[in-house]
């Protein structure tokens, strides 16, 4: 049984039964069958349900909001933007998707490359973003004519659940798109399975590890989009209020449980201690409460396993030197903790090759952009990035130099459907959304004519 728990309370709201394995079997059967007619469906009709499935989001956007709130606690005006980015997700793919997959012509006229789909792909998803995460994969699986199979994470099954909904009252075939209640010890079977033709992961390092290891046996595709330590970089000539407040929400937007945001703040030494004073301040001045208020910035952690897990780092990180402040427990049922800043933490310290899903910032003084770049690649990680400089040469150096998937300069990063998302080292390989990620999964097919 999966429960779900509102960690702004403490209360269970509600439980959800794990499939039998005799159920497995049958989705895994009817997602086998709904491919062979999906495969060759026209790409108008692939489209046309995209935009219908946007569609449903857009229509039902206060019911999948209400639920994100409800079961990971992130801002109900957070969880509205979610749903909000998730059509945009599917009216992308509905509206461009088309040219992403067509056939092209081989140079020199001797034939063409043709994009074919793989089959069912497996999807393991986490709870951080509940629906996003899952539509980076899902959107671009049903332009490419496969199917999606979705293992996502036992705490949101309720959002699951509305997820293959929406597919489904969209009009999709039978098997399009199926959710699977079950844990995560049932993934490697299912990866094994002859039926499952990939597998893509959002998580973790050590879950993407562990299912990397699966599909190589198989000799699978995988996607791995696993976490990561952003660096957020400042340097003199940015304008500081910007940067101070950018930081502010780069850190504490969905309660610091981003993957791509910026968790490691590196300052210039020249504003060093101006940026430090100000957004020490106003982390620790953050509004925190109930997430369903409109006035509130950070509610609680996803659960109280996950807020645990945060305050345990923070209690290595002062034990290795690092002076911390804010970043305590608050005494109330639930799963809630001040935002924090930690400074002095060493460059070679254990904390540095790890991320803090959490709203607590490491900050660096760096003498110079040398010294910047170092610090922020200082990590295994290597998801996003921002840097904020109005020096067109330390732009171009930072563009170059920091190793990441993507990176943004003089804004917060967040994922757009029009950008592929994905990182570099530990953050994982490969590509969502997009012609990069739709091609992710499909069969790039020479076919030469005489
Ligand atoms: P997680 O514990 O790795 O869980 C992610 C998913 O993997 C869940 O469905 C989980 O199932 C499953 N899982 C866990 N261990 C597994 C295993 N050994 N084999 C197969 N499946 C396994 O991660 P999380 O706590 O949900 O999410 C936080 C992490 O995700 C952070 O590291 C974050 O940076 C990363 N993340 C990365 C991206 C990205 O795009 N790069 C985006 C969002 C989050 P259960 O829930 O049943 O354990």
């Amino acid at each position: 049984m999966f429960r779900s728990t509102n960690p702004a309370t403490g209360a269970e709201i509600a439980t959800y039964p794990e499939l039998t394995a005799a159920e497995v079997e049958t989705k895994v059967a009817r997602a086998a069958a709904c491919y062979r007619q999906w495969r060759n469906s026209a790409v108008e009709e692939r489209t046309a349900l995209l935009e219908r499935i946007a569609e449903r989001f857009d229509s039902d956007r206060e019911r999948l909001a209400r639920m994100a709130t409800d079961e990971m606690g992130k801002t109900l005006a957070g969880a509205r933007a979610e749903v909000e980015k998730c059509a945009a997700g599917f009216r992308h793919a509905a509206q461009e998707g088309a040219k992403w997959i067509a056939p092209q012509p081989l140079p020199g006229g001797s034939g063409e490359l043709h994009y074919r789909p793989l089959g069912p792909i497996l999807a393991v998803m986490p709870w951080n973003f509940p629906y996003w995460q899952a539509v980076r994969f899902l959107s671009v699986t049903i332009l490419a004519g496969n199917v999606g199979l979705l293992k996502h994470a036992s705490i949101v099954q309720g959002c699951a659940g509305l997820l293959e909904e929406a597919v489904t009252a969209a009009g999709a075939p039978a098997g399009l798109f199926q959710n699977l209640a079950i844990r995560s010890g049932s993934v490697a079977g299912l990866i094994a399975d002859d039926r499952i033709a990939a597998v893509t992961l959002t998580g973790s390092e050590a879950a993407g590890r562990s299912v990397a290891i699966e599909a190589g046996k198989a000799l699978k595709k995988v996607v791995l989009e696993l976490g990561g330590s952003d660096p957020f970089i400042v340097m003199p000539s940015a304008h500081l209020d910007k940067a101070v407040a950018t930081a502010v929400t780069a850190r504490v937007q969905n309660a610091g449980q981003s993957c791509v945001c910026g968790k490691r703040m590196i300052v210039h030494a020249d504003i060093y201690d101006d940026f430090a004073e100000r957004f020490t301040k106003a982390m620790l001045e953050l509004p925190i409460g109930d997430p369903t208020e409109d006035s509130i910035v950070m509610g609680p952690l996803s659960s109280e396993e996950q807020r645990n897990t945060v305050l345990d780092q923070l209690d290595e990180a002062k034990s290795s030197g690092a002076t911390l402040t804010g970043g305590t427990r608050l005494d109330r049922p639930g799963a809630w903790m001040s935002a924090g800043v930690l400074t002095d933490v060493p460059v070679d310290s254990h904390l540095m090759q790890e991320e803090i899903f959490g709203p607590v910032a490491m900050l660096f003084r760096a003498h110079d952009i040398d010294e910047a770049i170092e610090i922020a690649n200082a990590t295994p990680y290597g998801l996003g990035g921002a840097v904020f400089t109005n020096d067109a040469g330390e732009q171009a150096r930072f563009v170059a130099d920091v190793e990441s998937g993507m990176l943004a300069v003089n804004q917060l990063f967040s994922s757009i459907p029009e950008a592929p998302f994905g990182g570099i080292k530990h953050s994982g390989h490969g590509r969502e959304l997009g012609p990069w990620g739709a091609r992710e999964f499909m069969n790039v097919k020479t076919v030469l004519r005489a």
